[in-house]
């Protein structure tokens, strides 16, 4: 089933990564749970032992290819979390010696990252994602790692033209696609080398599993970052990997009205006079919005802004209804946290994130709307 390169996304999304139909069997195959295989004489794949291969990934790894990169040849390899993706290209693909440029802005593992790449010799610059000051700091770097839009100050960087300018510095570029799920973006269509995920977040989207991807069309680069999931086997169980599988089948659904709901949440907060700093990429007024246009199909559901202080996004956060207090972000359910609790991220005190579900958006946008009323003075 290889043939949904012309379709739109919803019909790619609901067949992604499905077997040939046999009679009498299930149209997704359900979870092989297995630590070995029956292996008589010369130990050939495709299935050997847990750790390397197993069916139900096989099948998950073909769809997220298909929704990555429709119509090509691609590799892509399933983690047991967004962390172990990232540490999978990073680790294999850099040495000693080597630089890496990483953001200033981005995911708030990242520092421990770079003190781990540290400590192995790696030189370790950053660039925050907006503005293009990547360009700066390419010369004589062998990784250049972009994630947009960031995590949690939805900025968007010039994927394109940071490819080329890294590339023409001889450096590869890998792109954290976490926010935007590959509907909303195709790094390697843009020229990247990776597209990385968590795909805890909105790909999988129900919060009830933990798992990441990696994406490349160069062999080799592949063959690394398998090497490195062997050697480390940060791997998915069964379960979580059919889990995911099943639930890229509603990745548009889920994406549309998480985006729509989004927009209409920030176009709302746009109008309180008690709220500042309104990012959300598909809102014509956002500084990143023509840079976003030119490389998103959509914007994702994520929506950052600012209360007066900590006091008054707890109240608001309090006060809600339909929205979890939750971190993470991209599920069914529509959550918000106040960053500035977990100390990790450059963000005010009264700075929030809040991640649009899939609820009706007048209820949605009524219950924000109510909360902020609740939680004003
Ligand atoms: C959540 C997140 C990660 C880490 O993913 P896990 O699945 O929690 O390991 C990495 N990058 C971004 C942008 C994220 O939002």
């Amino acid at each position: 089933m290889n043939s949904t390169t012309a379709m739109g996304d919803g019909t790619r999304a609901v067949r992604a990564g499905l077997p040939e139909p046999v009679k009498y069997e299930p149209t997704l195959p359900g979870p092989v749970f297995a630590a070995h295989f029956h292996l008589p004489g010369e130990p050939t794949g495709p299935y050997t032992y847990g750790r390397d291969s197993n069916p139900t990934w096989t099948g998950l790894e073909r769809a997220i290819g298909e929704l990555e990169a429709p119509g090509e040849e691609v590799e892509t390899l399933v983690f047991a979390s967004g962390m172990a993706a990232i540490s999978a290209v990073l680790f294999s693909q850099l040495r000693t010696g080597d630089a890496v440029v990483l953001p200033s802005d981005g995911y708030q593992a990242l520092p421990l990252v770079r003190a781990q790449l540290e400590s192995y010799g790696i030189e370790v610059r950053t660039a925050p994602t907006g503005g293009d000051a990547q360009l700066s700091v390419l010369a004589g770097a062998r990784l250049l790692w972009i994630e947009t839009p960031s995590n949690p100050g939805l900025d968007v960087a010039d994927v394109r033209r940071l490819v080329a300018a890294a590339h023409a510095a001889g450096a590869l570029v890998a792109v954290d696609n976490t926010l935007a799920t590959p509907l909303g973006q195709r790094p390697l269509e843009l020229g990247a080398d990776f597209s990385v995920a968590s795909d805890t977040k909105g790909m999988t989207g129900h919060g009830d599993l933990l798992l990441g991807h990696v994406t490349c069309r160069d062999a080799e680069l592949a063959a690394g970052v398998r090497q490195w999931r062997k050697i480390v086997g940060a791997i998915p169980g069964p379960m979580e990997a059919w889990l995911a599988h099943r639930s890229l089948a509603t990745l548009q659904l889920r994406i549309d009205r998480q985006c729509a709901n989004a927009l209409a949440v920030a176009r709302a907060l746009g109008e309180r006079r008690e709220v500042s700093g309104v990012r959300y990429p598909g809102l014509a007024s956002d500084p990143s919005h023509t840079v976003a246009t030119r490389q998103m199909r959509r914007y994702g559901g994520v929506v950052s802004f600012t209360l007066p202080d900590r006091e008054h996004a707890e109240r608001f956060l309090d006060a809600l209804r339909l929205v979890d207090d939750a971190t993470s972000f991209g599920g069914v359910r529509s959550s918000a946290e106040r960053r500035g609790r977990w100390g990790g991220d450059a963000v005010p005190e009264g700075f929030i994130r809040f991640s649009a579900g899939a609820e009706d958006t007048d209820d949605l946008v009524a219950d924000v709307l109510r909360a902020l009323d609740e939680s004003a003075g």
